[in-house]
């Protein structure tokens, strides 16, 4: 077991709450009328899923799909395989990808290229955060929480080796940890 790292908040359950009410707001301005398909990056991105879907008051469908690109720990393997498949067809649809963290890009571009195969009509991408300073292929993102600094986030969905994930607030585990 080891251990347990050190936690400090980065930004509390409030900040995160206005923070997805700001998203959903500029999210149901674009897509009201569309009847959109919400695609969940599991297992990530299930509480800010959850939680921006209560501000969404217009018909959509969800759905999610399983990545997976670390190993374990702290460090990306580079390589990513769907784990868990949609089961939504995405063909002629106006998809919303929902992330919750973009790190080297590499899940995520890998996402938007295995999605944008299945020809739907549109395809943007949502993320909670954004950690640039380690970003290997560029992603464009449409709809951005926070821009976070290149720490080991933990909490509000993302974990350490599964663990952390339920906490409410976002949290960086302390250097030396
Ligand atoms: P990327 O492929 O962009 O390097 O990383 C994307 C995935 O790596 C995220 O969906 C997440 O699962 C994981 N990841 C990247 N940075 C962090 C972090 O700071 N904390 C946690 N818990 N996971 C991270
Ligand atoms: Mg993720």
């Amino acid at each position: 077991m080891g251990s347990q790292p050190k936690l400090q908040i980065l930004f509390n359950r409030q900040e995160i709450e206005s923070t997805v009410s700001r998203l959903a707001a500029e999210i149901s301005q674009d897509y009201r009328a569309k009847y959109p398909l919400l695609i969940g990056i599991l297992k990530g991105s299930f509480m800010f899923m959850a939680d921006l879907l209560r501000h969404l008051d217009f018909p959509l469908e969800v759905d999610f799909i399983g990545l997976a690109s670390y190993g374990g720990g702290r460090q990306t393997s580079g390589k990513i395989k769907v784990v868990k498949g949609l089961q939504s067809p995405v063909k002629g649809r106006e998809v919303l990808v929902i992330e919750d963290i973009i790190d080297t890009g590499l899940t995520t571009g890998f996402c938007l290229d295995y999605l944008r195969q299945k020809k739907p009509t549109s395809l943007k991408l949502c993320t909670l955060t954004n950690k640039p300073a380690r970003r290997q292929v560029p992603v464009t993102i449409d709809y951005l929480g926070f821009t976070v600094p290149n720490k080991f986030l933990v909490g509000y969905g993302l974990d350490l080796n599964q663990k952390f994930r339920n906490l409410p607030d976002i949290c960086f585990i302390e250097d030396g940890d």
